[in-house]
């Protein structure tokens, strides 16, 4: 669908709605003179008011709207909300209503934390959503329910804070819906001893920082790919490492993501809680086994359940499970099904995901049919109704690109046990330290802004670039 622009050049405001309120329409380039099916948004800017107009035509069918703002009123998130919201109404002359409205970022609780944080109550925060982004009752009440959560663990966080991620980008097999880097372990695994050798060197270099800087960690999260893919030996090896070389004494939560149940064993359980950890994630993704067959993961939902009651025994705090909504072959009765195995294992976290694909899934391609957009609503619909009866609430809600239907990813939590990791990183509270291959540094700047430094994708890349890591840690610290 062409999108063109008349008077203004904000194209990502206006093109990152066009493609939440028209998914199935693929951008196309828009030039004058314009015709056709398209969108054209025009700003005009006089002495006293900023006029924003847009003409949408799809299918035959056209929508218009008009919006005018104070030009001494019109800051830069003014002018975009303007621009933003007149799209909207034209678009809503053709489409029914979204539930998440005008909102087409990743991150809407950003929103009502700011909210709450300024001193607005959740009921305020609830109906900033609804009236000036035309977010349904139920997401805004969604997003506020987490952002008190958020607020709740900002409370913890003290000025010299920072969180550390550590990548591990390896997996036993690539799952069909997977876009990740992750490198599978039956094609690389003699890749592993040596990025080890050189996570290891980045670990050290980034303790030496760690203390130059008086910074200190608050959560440490080794994620992945699969970091359970490593042996017991190598998991002791890397953790030894984070604990040799970081100040781990003012951590409020340790988590290692497990991820694939049948990387997981006694053994590798009680290895990583007796260096630390406190929370393992073990991600069923769904306990239908024909469905886990189809989209590649080798393993049973009784082998998560064999992981989840051996986690049990190594005695961690928290154990969190993630499972997807709108998996091929997957349907509301099987999806309901699956939670309720999970609910019934009782862990402190459930993390609802919808199905998001990207260039580089094999699911991607489209060879296997997916579950309608009706049937990922009523497998979320019945999710939410289930896990609030067994007592939990959502405490972080993000949405993401290629997401199916207009849906988003929430983690829920019984009381007490949020994920603190999760909701830092999510809402950008503070500055993320990240290592490993693939692994995305963020600082934040005091002026509010956030800087990002990339570490090379692939295995293979961050063995051979870690000098160049190393560096660039440096100046992502002479930031912080
Ligand atoms: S476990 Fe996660 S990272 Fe690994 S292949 Fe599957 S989706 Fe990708």
């Amino acid at each position: 669908m062409k999108l063109l622009l008349r008077g203004h050049d904000d194209r990502y405001a206006v093109e990152q709605l066009q493609l939440a309120l028209f998914p199935e329409e693929p951008m196309e380039p828009a030039a004058e003179p314009f015709s056709g099916d398209g969108a054209v948004s025009t700003l005009h800017t006089g002495a006293v008011w900023l006029t924003a107009t847009a003409e949408i035509t799809l299918h035959g069918k056209t929508g218009r709207a008009c919006r005018r703002l104070r030009a001494a009123e019109a800051d830069v998130p003014a002018r975009r909300r303007l621009l933003q919201n007149t799209y909207y109404e034209a678009a809503m002359c053709l489409r029914e209503p979204p539930a998440w409205g005008s909102l087409s970022g990743v991150r809407p609780t950003k929103l009502t934390t700011r909210a709450l944080l300024e001193g607005k109550t959740p009921a305020e925060a609830e109906k900033l959503l609804r009236t000036r982004y035309h977010v349904s009752p139920e997401r805004s009440r969604l997003c506020v329910e987490a952002s008190e959560a958020t607020v709740q663990a900002a409370q913890l966080l003290r000025p010299q804070d920072v969180s550390v991620y550590v990548g591990i980008p390896f997996c036993p097999t690539r799952c069909a819906y997977c876009s990740f880097v992750s490198s599978s372990i039956e094609r690389f695994s003699g890749l592993l001893e040596p990025y080890l050798d050189a996570l290891v060197r980045e670990i050290a270099h980034t303790g030496d920082l760690l203390r130059a800087s008086g910074r200190t960690v608050r959560t440490l999260y080794i994620g992945g790919g699969t970091p359970t893919t490593l042996s017991s030996a190598q998991l002791r090896r890397l953790m030894e490492a984070l604990r040799t070389h970081i100040d781990l004494t003012e951590l409020v939560e340790y988590t290692v993501e497990g991820g694939r149940p049948d990387t997981l064993d006694a053994e590798k359980l009680e290895t990583i809680a007796s260096m630390g950890c406190g929370r393992m994630s073990i991600n069923p993704q769904t306990m239908n086994d024909a469905v886990l067959a189809r989209v590649g993961r080798r393993h049973t939902a009784a082998q998560t359940a064999a992981a989840y009651e051996a986690a049990r025994a190594a005695g961690y705090d928290a154990v969190n499970m993630d499972l997807i909504a709108g998996l091929p072959g997957d349907d509301p009765g099987s999806f309901a099904d699956s939670l309720r195995q999970v609910l019934a294992l009782a862990p402190e976290n459930v993390t609802v995901h919808t199905l998001a694909l990207k260039k580089g899934a094999d699911l991607y391609a489209g060879r296997m049919e997916l579950p309608s957009a009706d049937a990922v609503a009523q497998m979320l619909a019945g999710a939410e109704t289930s896990l609030r009866a067994a007592g939990y609430t959502p405490y972080y809600l993000y949405r993401q690109k290629y997401m199916s239907g207009s849906f988003e990813n929430i983690g829920w939590c019984r009381p007490g046990t949020a994920g603190l990791y999760n909701i830092y990183m999510m809402e950008e509270m503070h500055s993320i330290v990240s290592l490993g291959g693939g692994a995305m540094t963020k600082i934040n700047l005091p002026d509010g802004r956030l800087e990002r430094f990339h570490n090379p994708k692939f295995p293979q890349q961050y063995l051979e670039r870690i000098d160049d890591v190393l560096a660039q840690k440096d100046a992502a610290f002479r930031l912080l």
